[in-house]
């Protein structure tokens, strides 16, 4: 029986897990295990990332994460912050492979600031470098120049293994789906990145059936909110990659709708470590009031049962009744609009129950 390590976290995280466990429930056939990350973490084992939940992490087959933060947590020592469990957990379970698809359900493309016509029917997806490039190399630092100014500086760098091992990840994704590859870099300015590019085309000689571009950042800023419906698969360094799947997030127009999966590389058994969460954060305005909409948490599950156990019938079955529920209508607040009927999470979560 596969095994999932649900990390409820903190804020609204137990509410919006406990719709995607109901899910779970349904389904039937899946040992589940609970583990503290983040605040709650702190709280109970005085560390955001208790061994305890590194060691289920590492057992676990897959693992669904609600989120980790808050203000009651804002003036702990750095290294303790909930936040730091989220890294910790990325960097022990090697998370390199970041995946935030931004998709655009027919009935909620009102709630994108773009024009209609530009979103509706949108289905791209972002696979970003997670745990490399200028957010991790060195040097890197804060010094005092002799004329007393001050330097600041980063490194950006990338060794021929961490690119090959992310474009293969892309390169596999868009095989399962359109086939097309979006490779973004600034190989104009940054020599890192023009080894970027060496390598993603060397690797992407394997993939004959995948259709590989080039573009400078710059340019796919633009692009994404111009004509985002150009993009199948894209992949990028860390700190591109941050930004842009930010900038391709908006285009969806709702924060809850968004789900994201962070991957490593599978061991000689063919075990993937991967860790399924939503975008969102923790949102400590709405927390305990059962207003958050548990949809990305939702999503995030599909993705699970997509990515790490090769089930595409479960996560298209999640997927589809979510697009069914948000046919009948039904929203909770922060995706409501008019002649809608507003729902909160635990009845989101039944409502897609009942679909499935
Ligand atoms: P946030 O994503 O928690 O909230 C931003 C806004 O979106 C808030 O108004 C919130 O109410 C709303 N929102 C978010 N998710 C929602 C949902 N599912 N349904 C309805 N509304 C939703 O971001 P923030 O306010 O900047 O951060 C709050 C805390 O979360 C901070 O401690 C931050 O560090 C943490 N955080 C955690 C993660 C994570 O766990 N992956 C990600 C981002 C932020």
């Amino acid at each position: 029986m596969q095994n999932i390590l649900i990390l409820p976290g903190d804020g609204i995280g137990p509410e919006v897990t406990k719709q995607a466990v109901k899910i779970l429930d349904h389904f039937g056939g899946y040992n589940l295990d609970y583990a503290d990350i983040g605040g709650i973490g702190y709280d109970n084992h005085g560390t955001p990332y208790p061994d305890e939940t590194d060691a289920k992490a590492k057992a676990a087959d897959a693992i669904l994460l609600g989120a980790v933060g808050g203000p009651k947590w804002d003036n702990i020592d750095f290294s303790l912050k909930p936040e730091r469990g989220l890294l910790a957990i990325r960097k022990n379970l090697g998370l390199f492979a970041n995946l935030r698809p931004a998709l655009v359900f027919d009935e909620l493309a009102a709630a994108s600031t773009l024009k209609h016509e530009v979103v509706s029917g949108l289905d791209i997806l972002i696979v970003r470098e997670l745990t490399g490039g200028i957010y991790f190399g060195g040097p890197r630092g804060i010094d005092d120049l002799p004329d007393g100014q001050r330097k600041g500086y980063n490194t950006l760098v990338y060794i021929t293994s961490e690119v090959k091992r992310i474009a293969k990840v892309a390169l596999e994704l868009a095989q399962k789906r359109n086939g097309k590859l979006c490779s973004v870099d600034k190989a104009n300015v940054l020599e890192a990145t023009i080894l970027w590019r060496e390598e993603v085309e060397h690797e992407a000689k394997n993939y004959s059936d995948v259709e590989l571009s080039h573009m400078y950042v710059d340019n796919a800023a633009m692009q994404l909110v111009r004509n985002p419906k150009q993009f199948d698969v894209m992949v990028t360094t860390n700190m591109f990659g941050d930004i842009l799947s930010d900038c391709a997030a908006m285009l969806t127009g709702s924060l809850g709708m968004l789900p994201s999966a962070s991957l490593g590389s599978a061991d000689a058994q063919g075990k993937q470590p991967a860790l399924y969460e939503p975008v969102h954060g923790s949102a400590p305005d709405i927390a305990g009031q059962d207003k958050a909409n548990p949809l990305a948490t939702i999503l995030s599950l599909a993705m699970l049962f997509r990515y790490s156990f090769n089930d595409a019938n479960k996560a298209d079955a999640i997927e589809n009744a979510v697009k069914t529920v948000l046919a009948k209508g039904y929203r909770t607040a922060d995706i409501m609009s008019d002649n809608c009927t507003l729902i909160g999470c635990e009845e989101m979560g039944n409502k897609v129950v009942s679909q499935l």
